[in-house]
Parts: structure tokens; C-alpha cells; sequence
């Protein structure tokens, strides 16, 4: 293909309502006049909330609650197609929706008789909400005279098998997006396909997880060796800084992907934090824009080391909680205690999100979020019985009442100070510091304070690092 291609990915509440539909249409129809385009959406915002909400209604036996909501999301998806599609076509359109409702329809049912929710089963009919906006958005595109065609990503996108989290099998994805969307780019049509679904190998449908559509757009940008991924979203792109906890955040013009997959991973809500890593290889760059105002530049991620130095944003995560585990003895290996705390974490799949170990006594902390806890604990005491019951290690301590900041930039690589920039915030705040850690890679400072001092914590280390003003590298006019 000559022309460059473009994938445009459109969130929940991008194509959260018909006027949001049309805009997203118009967004796409705009650029099919310059490239190559393939769309990934997700579900309008709240259906896929309101799918599963219906199969765990389903589970429990509740047949009421299942029609009701079975009911209320055929109505807005007919109401959307009321508006949208104009009379000749609504009637088909309308019929297809119906078609999709009755697929899911079927496994709810399923579901309401057997009063339980199989995870496969799960998988496939949660993606129900991806492939009626799929439809929707195609059918308002061919209005328009674009070839549009709704895609099922469970035809796309290849991944292993573990339901409601799938991975991705990349190279096998390579060959079967090539097979199911080149067709359609190289007759110039428009691949519409649904975000947040795959299929095994086998074709058994599988999920991403939850939010996992940002993902499914970067795994297709990469399948098909896209010059670009655009992101369509409803804030303005990376900011320095939560804009509710800081009157001042800024949206920044580039970052690297180092800094934007810190600064998902630390809690900044805008992109999902797996999004990046099939873009990375390629080096595709992504663009988050707003959909609601379609003219600013938004936010640039890319590979290229940014124009400033130090910091760039700051993010707060509130919900998290540190552990502390403790030897009795010091004959005690505490290395030792530490793998095995960590490989207990790990067999519970919950993620450490900062670890450190003072230097003589057989002392360490992990941080995990909140809603772990129970999880990682549970994994703690069993690995750790022995020792726990025998008296060599000290009942475990929990602190609930914490919360993790991250002070995010490539550009505190190899340059002293930084820390000390943000001790000196902390100090001046009388902001007491429990732990920090910062990574070999010198990519991100974290410190953890009492909950009640994070949003205290997060304006001054903006304030301090001057975040709140464009550095010049911000100022560069975005490239179009
Ligand atoms: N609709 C899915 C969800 O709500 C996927 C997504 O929107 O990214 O989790
Ligand atoms: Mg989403």
C-alpha cells in the first residue's frame, strides 16, 4: 500500500452517544481523504458494564434484571440508529442490532438456566457492546459513501487462552490481521473493528481485560505495521498532573514511551498500561486526542528523548497499601524472605508496585494496591507459616493508610538533584516520607506518604518542579 495508514482507536465515551457516533465518523471520514484508516471502538460508555452486570444477574437466577437491562441497552442502540441512519438503511441496521442482542441474548439465557457464568462463555458474549458500536459506526460512514465494514476482532487478533485477560500472540496475530483487514484497506474500504476481543488459536473467543481496548488498537497498529496510532478519548491527553488535584496541570505536548508507561502503570488514568508495548518495536507513534475538541494536538508519544529536563508529571494512587515484613532474628536470610514473600505475590498474580529493604535490619516493605491485599496476604501467610507460627518473623504489618506519588521524566537520567528537589518539596509541606524507591533506570522517583498528605504531596512536587509552566520543549508547534 502506498498511502500512509492510520489506525484511530474511539473510547467509550467517543462513541457514547449518536452525536458522539457522528463525530467519530466525521473524524474518520476526514482522514480517509489524506490515508489509509482502520478504526478500533469500544462499547458505547457504561454498555459493557451494564453486559456483565446482566450475566452476573443471569448467574444468580435474577430473569427480571436480566430483561430489564437486556431491554434498556436495545433501546439505545435503536435509538442511536434512529438518529443516525437515515430511513432507507435503518430498517437493515436495525435488524443487525437485533441479530447481535440475540446472540447475547441466548447466553445470558444460558446462563440464567444453568445458574452459572462459564468464563468462556463470558468472553464471548461480553464484546457484544464492541460490535453493535462497530456497526453503528460503519453504518453512518457508508451513509457517507466510505466503505466501511464492521471487523470482529475475535477474527484479528490471535491470544492464549486465559479468559477475561487475555494476552496477545503477536506473530500470529501478524498473518491473521493481514488476512481479515488488508482485503478491505487495499480496496480502500474502512475496517471498523471491535476493541477489547480476540480469539485463540483455535478460535475460541477470548477479552483483553477490562479497558483492554487501547490495547486491542496498538496490537492491530502493529499487526499492520501502521505509521500511526490515534487514540480518541475524552480528556486532552497526558497532563502533568490529575487537573482535580492540580489547578494547574498542563497537558504536555511529547512524551517518550518510557515516561507514558510509568505514567499509566503509577496510576494516570488515560492510557491502559499494556497499550504500549507491541508500539515500542516498531516505534509507531501514538497520538491521545480528545474527541470532543478535535483541534488541539493533544499528546505525542513516541521514542524520541524529550526537549526538557527533570520531571514531567506527577501521578497520585491513592488506593494502595504497604506491607511490612520483618525477621525476628538476623540470622534470618532477609534475602531469602524477600524472594519468597515475592514469589508468594507472584503466585497470587498481584503486582508489587515498590519494594525496599533497609540495609541491617532483616526489614522490607511491598507496596500493593488496596484491593490485593487480601489476596497477597493470604499468599504471604501460607508461604511464611512456619516462621510465622514458630515466632522468626514478626506478624506482618499492614498499613492501609498510604498512598504512592510518582514523580515521572526521562530527563532525571544521570542528572543529580532531582530527589533532592522533591525531599526539599516534601520538607517544606511537612510531609512526612515513609518510603521511596527509584528504579536503576532513573526514570521515576516514588514515595510513599500517609493517604491524607498525597494530594498535598502531588501540588507541591508540581509546584516545586515548575510543571505548571510550558517548558520550551513544550511550546514546539505539534507536528500535523
Ligand atoms: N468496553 C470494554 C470495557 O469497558 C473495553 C474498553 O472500553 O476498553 O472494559
Ligand atoms: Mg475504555
Amino acid at each position: 500500500m502506498h498511502k500512509p495508514l492510520l489506525v484511530m482507536k474511539f473510547g467509550g465515551t467517543s462513541v457514547g452517544s449518536a452525536q458522539a457516533i457522528a463525530r467519530a465518523a466525521d473524524l474518520i471520514a476526514e482522514q480517509t481523504g489524506h490515508c489509509a484508516v482502520a478504526a478500533v471502538v469500544s462499547a458505547m460508555s457504561q454498555v459493557t458494564n451494564t453486559l456483565l452486570a446482566i450475566l452476573e444477574a443471569g448467574g444468580r437466577g435474577e430473569r427480571a434484571t436480566v430483561e430489564t437491562n437486556l431491554a434498556a441497552l436495545r433501546k439505545k442502540h435503536l435509538d442511536a440508529c434512529r438518529e443516525l441512519i437515515a430511513a432507507e438503511r435503518r430498517e437493515v441496521a436495525a435488524a443487525r442490532i437485533d441479530d447481535i442482542l440475540g446472540n447475547f441474548d441466548r447466553v445470558a439465557r444460558g446462563i440464567l438456566l444453568l445458574g452459572e457464568r462459564p468464563e468462556r462463555s463470558e468472553d464471548a458474549a461480553v464484546p457484544t457492546g464492541e460490535k453493535l458500536s462497530a456497526l453503528l459506526v460503519s453504518e453512518v460512514l457508508r451513509q457517507q459513501g466510505i466503505d466501511a465494514q464492521p471487523v470482529d476482532g475475535a477474527g484479528v487478533i490471535v491470544t492464549d487462552a486465559v479468559f477475561g485477560g487475555a494476552a496477545p500472540l503477536l506473530a500470529e496475530t501478524d498473518a491473521k490481521a493481514a488476512g481479515s483487514l488488508m482485503p478491505i484497506l487495499e480496496r480502500g474500504g474502512v475496517p471498523i473493528v471491535t476493541g477489547f476481543n480476540g480469539a485463540t488459536k483455535d478460535g475460541v473467543p477470548t477479552t483483553l481485560g477490562r479497558g483492554g481496548s487501547d490495547f486491542s488498537a496498538s496490537i492491530v497498529a502493529s499487526a499492520l505495521d501502521a505509521d500511526e496510532l490515534w487514540i480518541w478519548t475524552d480528556v486532552p491527553g497526558i497532563l502533568t498532573a490529575d487537573p482535580r488535584i492540580v489547578a494547574d496541570a498542563r497537558v504536555l505536548a511529547e512524551v517518550t514511551y518510557n515516561e507514558a508507561c510509568e505514567l499509566a502503570y503509577n496510576g494516570a488514568k488515560v492510557l491502559h498500561p499494556r497499550t504500549l508495548a507491541p508500539l515500542v518495536e516498531k516505534k509507531i507513534p501514538v497520538r491521545i486526542k480528545n474527541s470532543f475538541d478535535p483541534r488541539q494536538p493533544g499528546t505525542r508519544i513516541s521514542e524520541e528523548p524529550p526537549g526538557s529536563v527533570g520531571v514531567r508529571a506527577v501521578t497520585a494512587l491513592p488506593k494502595v497499601t504497604l506491607l511490612s515484613i520483618e525477621a525476628v532474628s538476623i540470622s534470618l536470610s532477609g534475602a531469602q524472605l524477600m524472594a519468597r514473600a515475592l514469589e508468594a505475590a507472584a503466585r497470587a498474580k498481584v503486582e508489587v508496585l515498590l519494594l525496599t529493604r533497609s540495609s541491617f535490619r532483616q526489614n522490607f516493605c511491598m507496596l500493593v494496591r488496596s484491593e490485593e491485599v487480601g489476596a497477597v496476604l493470604d499468599g504471604l501467610h501460607e508461604e511464611l507459616a512456619l516462621e510465622l507460627a514458630h515466632g522468626y518473623v514478626h506478624p506482618i504489618e499492614v498499613d492501609h493508610s498510604v498512598g504512592l506519588l510518582a514523580a515521572v521524566g526521562e530527563g532525571m537520567r544521570g542528572t543529580p538533584g532531582f530527589a533532592g528537589r522533591l525531599f526539599a518539596a516534601m520538607s517544606e509541606n511537612a510531609i512526612n516520607v515513609i518510603a521511596i524507591a527509584q528504579g536503576s533506570s532513573e526514570l521515576t522517583i516514588a514515595i510513599v506518604v500517609n493517604e491524607t498528605d498525597l494530594t498535598k504531596a502531588v501540588q507541591a512536587v508540581h509546584a516545586q518542579c515548575r510543571l505548571g509552566r510550558a517548558a520550551p520543549a513544550d511550546k514546539r508547534p505539534a507536528a500535523a
